[in-house]
């Protein structure tokens, strides 16, 4: 079975195909990698936050068409966001993943787009590929307050689903 066989697999598709926010930030504050032995996805996430919003993220890395698009639907979501929104969000994506029963309507209107990815609520081992990016930017939002501005520096986060 194909975990896109559903309503939403174009505009996953289109995410994998064409990710936005991909690539590295010159100025990075936060940044995490998550790794999913089980699909063999790797998802590094860079955060640069201003005035507690993430004012600039991107991610690069490889994996499947469910890791690349929700990483890719992550980066839209939350560019801009104040900080706390984000999180919020976040956990809206985990709680759609993991929740026992169907999304409801204003939980799928909060999510917008990233509704999408409830079609991977059918396939219980892919639902680690659709939170990888989601567990990094945690990761990264959680961190301290920004302090380094090197990309490479030695507070870079490693997540292990
Ligand atoms: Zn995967």
């Amino acid at each position: 079975m194909n975990p896109l066989d559903d309503l939403y697999q174009d505009l996953l598709l289109e995410h994998k195909r064409r990710p936005r926010n991909y690539g590295r930030l010159q100025c990075a504050h936060h940044g995490a990698t998550g790794h999913n032995p089980l699909c063999g996805d790797t998802v590094s996430l860079q955060v640069a936050e201003r005035d507690g919003s993430v004012a600039e993220i991107a991610f690069e890395g490889e994996g499947c068409a469910i890791c690349i698009a929700s990483a890719s639907l992550l980066t839209e979501a939350v560019k801009g966001r104040p900080v706390a929104a984000a999180k919020q969000l976040s956990a809206a994506m985990h709680e759609l993943l993991t929740q026992q029963g169907p999304p409801q309507e204003a939980q799928q209107a909060a999510l917008g787009k990233l509704a999408a990815l409830q079609g991977v609520r059918r396939f219980p081992s892919r639902i680690k590929c659709a939170m990888l990016a989601w567990r990094a930017l945690d990761q990264c939002l959680n961190a301290a307050a920004p302090a380094s501005v090197d990309a490479e520096d030695g507070s870079h986060a490693r997540v292990t689903s």
